[in-house]
Order: structure tokens, then sequence, then C-alpha cells
């Protein structure tokens, strides 16, 4: 846990950087899609900023008083705000003790922070509290807000925060992290990740939940069709009763464009190996033809259409591309 995400890595010596020449800004605001590790790093980061010697690329020593204190979580100058449990907004009680600047520093570098997580789940007197501390920031005092969603937050907010975006890891990098921390297998990691969206730390839930077997079933139905064994009105109907139209037309979207891909690239990797016996039969053109059809869909969202019908026009014309016929 202690480690530094590979990923991280450039982000992590950034900020280092800026705080070994005293530049630390009062405020950052942590982007990242879902699953990157943002909050991770948040921790890590305060853990550093509050350790006695943190180490020479600035981890946290994992020993020292105040790292102590940090393990037990009961470290008085790391805050971490957060809904409350059942709630999904953050109230304003919460934001006071923040800016009431009360909290006790037994840290020798007296450094507070406060992480906000996540920050798009602050209610409007909340946003307004914290607005008024990042107006007049208090010294020693790093307020980290995290969000997945940073068009849900008040631009007064976004613009008095020092931005840092978590990137995309590379595919080894995620496949290895998966690898090494879930219980999957070599052969299932490729396919984690892209059920992920590339965020490596979505995987445990994906596997928790039995994402990945469910979503595999729906590809063994999707590869069913391609080659006549069932038809698209059985399928659509039956897709339709377990599952929520968005999440279907992302699905056939990524393994479209998993065949588009292989079909222009023949030697590389595919997450969906099942797919590999269509290629030869697939027509690329109405490959891309269909994938544009299934972003129209998915833009006039499948709620304001019939789902069943359009599932069904979908799978149907799939079963032509998957058999050239136009
Ligand atoms: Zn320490």
């Amino acid at each position: 846990m202690n480690d530094l995400l590979p990923w991280h890595l450039k982000t992590w010596n950034h900020i280092q950087e800026a705080r070994r020449q005293n530049r630390l800004p009062h405020a950052l605001l942590i982007t990242g899609a879902l699953g990157l590790g943002k909050a991770r790093f948040a921790r890590q980061l305060a853990e550093s900023l509050l350790c006695e010697q943190p180490q020479e690329h600035g981890l946290a020593c994992g020993h020292c008083r105040q790292c102590q204190l940090l393990h037990a979580q009961s470290h008085p100058d790391l805050r971490m705000i957060v809904p409350e449990e059942g709630k999904a907004q953050i109230g304003i009680d919460a934001v006071r003790a923040l800016v009431a600047g009360n909290t006790l520093s037994v840290g020798r570098n007296a450094y507070r922070v406060f992480i906000i997580d996540p920050a798009e789940s602050m209610g409007r007197a909340a946003a307004n509290a914290l607005l008024k501390t990042l107006e007049e920031p208090i010294e020693g005092t790093l307020i980290v807000l995290l969000s997945a969603r940073i068009d849900r937050l008040p631009i007064t907010i976004r613009s008095r925060c020092q931005l840092l975006k978590l990137a995309a890891p590379a595919e080894d990098d995620a496949i290895a992290w998966i690898e090494s921390n879930t219980p999957a297998g070599a052969g299932k990691a490729a396919q984690l990740l892209q059920l992920a969206n590339g965020a490596p730390l979505r995987a445990p839930d994906l596997i928790e939940s039995g994402a990945l077997e469910k979503h595999n079933r729906l590809l063994d139905d999707f590869v069913a069709i391609a080659m006549g064994k069932t038809s698209a009105v059985q399928v659509s109907e039956v897709w339709l009763k377990e599952n929520q139209p968005a999440q279907l037309l992302v699905y056939m979207a990524s393994w479209l464009m998993a065949v588009i891909r292989q079909k222009m690239i023949p030697q590389a990797e595919t997450a969906f190996p099942g797919l590999q016996s269509l290629l030869e039969r697939l027509d690329l053109r109405l490959a891309y033809r269909l994938l544009d059809k299934l972003y129209e869909t998915e833009r006039a969202s499948m709620n304001n259409l019939n789902p069943q019908l359009a599932l069904e026009s979908i799978l149907l014309e799939w079963s032509r591309v998957a058999n050239g016929e136009s």
C-alpha cells in the first residue's frame, strides 16, 4: 500500500519538487477517472507532509511518531471529509470544521491536510463555506479536493485550486498491477482492464460483483449471433431483462472496436479472444458503420427510444456485419 503506483510517479515527483521549493499551493484539485487512485495519491501526499523523516523520494517513513498516528487513523492533522454514511452529500458542518481551523497540530512541520472526497458531493452551502477558505487560505493548511467529475464543481472553486490530473496508466503497468493485486489470472487481467475503462483500481470491485462473468456471458451471446446460433430478437429480450441499455451499448462498442483493431492489426493482442474466430468474414467498412450507429443510439439515449427495438436493430446489423453482408 505504501508504494507509489507507477502511473502516479510523474505527478508525485512534480508535487514533491514544488514542496522542496516551498511552492506547495494551499489547495489542490486532483482529478482523474474512477479507479486511477486519486484517494491513495492524496493520502500518500498527506502522510508525506506529516512525516518527520520522509524518504528520499518524499514518501512517509512509516516509523516515526507521526506515521504511527497516521497508521492508527488518529492523526489530528489529517482530516477526511466524505459524505456521512447513508448520505450522498457532504454537509456544511464538515466543511465548517475546516474553516474554523481549530485542529490541534502535533506535527513538527505543523502541516494540516484536509481531503475532500469526492469534491462534487459538497452541497451548495458546503461549497460556499469552502470557497471562503480558498479565498483566505490558512497558513500551513493544504486542502485536497478529489474529483472524477470536475464539470460538476463550481468554477469558483476550480479556479482557486491547482489542478493535478492523474494520467491513465500504460497498459502494461495496469495489467501488471491487476495481476499482482487481485486473484485474476493472467488471462483475465486484460479483460478486467478493458471493463474498467483502463482504470486498474476498479478491477477488485469488478471481480467481487461478478461483472466479468456477466460480461463474458453477454459476449458469448454476441458471438453466437454472429455465428447464426441464436437470434437478435431472442438475445435482446434476455439482455434487457438483466442489463441497463447504456451498459450494453458500452460493451458492444468495446467489442466492435476490438474486432476492428484486430482486423487492422492482426498481430495485436486482444482482450476478447472469443471474437477472433469472426475476423475472417467480418466487413471492416460495415463494422465502422455499426459503431457509428451505436454512438448515435448512445447520444439519443436509449431510454428515449424503444430499447427492445433499438437493441434488436443493432444486433441484426451485427449479424450482417460479422458475415460480410451489407
Ligand atoms: Zn514518518
